[in-house]
């Protein structure tokens, strides 16, 4: 069979789990196929897309700094790329380029698995990208959805362009959120901060869910306090092998378990 190739391009490309991830789902899948993290920097991505057209070529994820860059050079924009305005997943069709953002429903998938039953109330902390793929993303399936972001300004940006209320932490109905996002880097690199400093998690509707969307550290302050309050909590390590999943459908038709995923995505260290 004719080898399929697929890529990654990000600056810097090194320690991402997406090789990993996607090298597993081939061999799950039967399928002859190659996976490689390439670092493209900011200037050199229109004509590193512009080799995505090749026949061939299935196509590519894009991570730091070019999901945003990305919109320009595409041929079409799946309705969640636009809205989020950013691509994660690149898909040549027969020459002509799509752009998709599987972030947005890989929450949502990662919710589902975690038992989640989708609407209510859920409140997004952060303001950044990942803030607005799950802004749009639970705004879609119906949430009452709640911004709260260290800089305001940003989060009433964010509301203007996605829907849903700004607001800050003291008057965010917290007894009525059933699920809290934390979308926000905080606790990345720093294991004991959290992003809402002062914030008592216990005041969360006692059914809540806490997903963290970080996956390093596996276990991050604010999950270790949901939990030591009888919350349930969950890290990112679930939303970043359903959003591969869901690349690796739209490039192949096979919708590989997310199980093969999570398993290839499970080391130590490095960034989606
Ligand atoms: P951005 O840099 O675009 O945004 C970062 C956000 O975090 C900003 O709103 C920023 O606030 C806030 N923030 C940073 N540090 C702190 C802090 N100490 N206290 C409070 N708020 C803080 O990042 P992204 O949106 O791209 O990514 C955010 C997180 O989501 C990362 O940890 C990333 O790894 C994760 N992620 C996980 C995915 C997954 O599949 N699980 C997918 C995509 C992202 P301010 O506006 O004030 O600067």
């Amino acid at each position: 069979a004719r080898p399929r190739r697929a890529y990654l391009y990000a600056d810097p490309a090194a320690h991402s789990r997406s090789p990993a991830m996607h090298r597993a789902a081939f061999a799950h899948a039967g399928l002859t196929g190659t996976y490689e993290a390439v670092r493209v920097p900011a200037p050199e991505l229109p004509a590193a897309l512009a080799r995505l057209r090749e026949p061939g070529v299935l196509g590519a994820n894009l991570s730091l700094p070019h999901k945003e860059a990305a919109l320009a050079h595409l041929d079409s924009l799946t309705e969640a790329a636009r809205a989020v305005g950013a691509v994660n997943t690149v898909v040549n069709r027969k020459g002509r380029l799509a752009g998709e953002n599987t972030d947005a429903p890989g929450l949502l998938a990662a919710l589902e698995e975690a038992g989640v039953s989708l609407g209510g109330l859920a409140v997004v902390l952060g303001a950044g990208g990942a803030a607005r793929a799950a802004v749009w993303a639970l705004r879609s399936v119906g949430y009452d959805v709640r911004v709260v972001n260290r800089t305001p300004a940003r989060a009433g940006a964010l509301v203007r362009d996605l829907g849903g209320t700004m607001q800050v932490t003291g008057d965010v109905p917290w007894a009525d959120a059933t699920l809290l996002v934390n979308a926000s880097s905080a606790g990345l690199d720093a294991p004991d901060e959290t992003p809402l400093p002062g914030f008592d998690v216990s005041s969360l509707h006692p059914e809540a869910l806490v997903y963290d969307m970080v996956y390093q550290p596996r276990e991050t302050r604010l999950m270790r306090e949901a939990r030591a309050a009888g919350l349930r909590a969950e890290n990112g390590l679930s939303m970043l092998a359903h959003q591969a999943r869901l690349a690796f459908l739209a490039w192949t038709g096979v919708d590989v378990p997310v199980s093969v995923f999570r398993a290839a995505a499970g080391g130590e260290g490095g960034r989606p």
